[in-house]
């Protein structure tokens, strides 16, 4: 077989492997979202083109392993064919990753639509130091492990307690996660330092008396795996549209192209320069 750039081959999500001329091809599947009709043409890419088998990755990707190089370009036809194409890999914006909270019973923010709009603006970007990961998760039950992305989203809500509509039952208080209601002399207390902005409480109660007042997002910066792994800072709560929320991961990734040295995490840029510093950049015209 003919030579061939492994690096270049690897930023567009065919990675070499061991065996002769053969590769792991990276899909690009953004929040794990896979359509019945896709399944069948990935069976059939694996049975015709490599093992008989794919690969989940820890990320919600698929891989499709032992294809060899003459191939390649077959697969990516057969692929183009279910609408479904290849990832990334190196210093650049991996596939960004969700949970279901577009259909969970918990979920505060649409994570599916929102991981496609993310990642089709930023898929792919390079020009980075190093790698980078994006995760929105759609409430703090946190499913998705935002923490452990370069930069994680998570689902807030902030609440409003209507006391007049409040039939002192008490159900709230049983299901609130971070112990922020109580009751005293019949009457519901709620210390707001304590919440975690789940929204727990506006689920259960029967009488409406807690109504969601606006939808935000926890943001978490730095958070990485691998031989050193670190969950990522809180950098703060935010209450904004979507198209903002993807202005402010503009300003991050600007933050680490500006800052960063090559090959360092963005974990690394974050600590060497200050949280402070790159919380003011990301505030930026929002
Ligand atoms: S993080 Fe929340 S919304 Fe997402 S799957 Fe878990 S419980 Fe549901
Ligand atoms: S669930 Fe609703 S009605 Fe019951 S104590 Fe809580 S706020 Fe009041």
């Amino acid at each position: 077989m003919g030579t061939y750039d492994v690096k270049e081959l690897k930023s567009a999500g065919i990675m070499k492997q061991k065996g002769k001329d053969l590769f792991s091809l990276r899909l690009r599947i953004v929040g794990g979202y896979v359509t019945a009709n896709q399944l069948p043409k990935l069976a059939e890419i694996a049975t015709r083109f490599g093992k008989g088998h794919i690969h989940l990755t820890a990320r919600q990707g698929i891989e499709i392993p032992s294809i060899h190089f003459a191939e390649i370009e077959t697969v990516k036809s057969e692929l183009a064919k279910v609408d479904l194409d290849l990832g990334a890999c190196g210093p650049r914006v991996r596939t960004v990753t969700a949970c279901q909270g577009s259909l969970c019973s918990h979920g505060l923010i649409d994570s599916q639509s929102i991981a496609r709009k993310i990642d089709k603006v930023f898929f792919g970007r390079g020009g980075l130091p190093h790698k980078f990961k994006i995760g929105v998760t759609g409430c703090p039950n946190a499913c998705l492990k935002p923490l452990e992305n370069d930069l994680g989203i998570t689902g807030i809500v902030e609440k409003e307690f209507v006391e007049e509509d409040c039939n002192p039952c008490g159900l709230c208080v049983e299901v609130c996660p971070a112990k922020a209601l109580r009751m005293e002399k019949e009457r519901l207390v709620y210390e707001k330092k304590k919440s975690v902005l789940c929204g727990e409480c506006i689920l259960i109660c029967p009488f409406g008396a807690w109504v969601r007042k606006r939808t935000g997002y926890r943001i978490y910066v730095g958070g990485k795996m691998g031989k050193w792994p670190v969950l990522g800072y809180s950098s703060g709560e935010f209450f904004g549209s979507e198209d903002e929320l993807v202005h402010l991961i503009q300003k991050a990734l600007e933050f680490y192209r500006e800052k960063g040295k090559e090959g360092e995490r963005f974990r690394e840029t974050i600590d060497r320069t200050g949280l402070e510093k790159l919380k003011e950049k990301i505030g930026e015209g929002i």
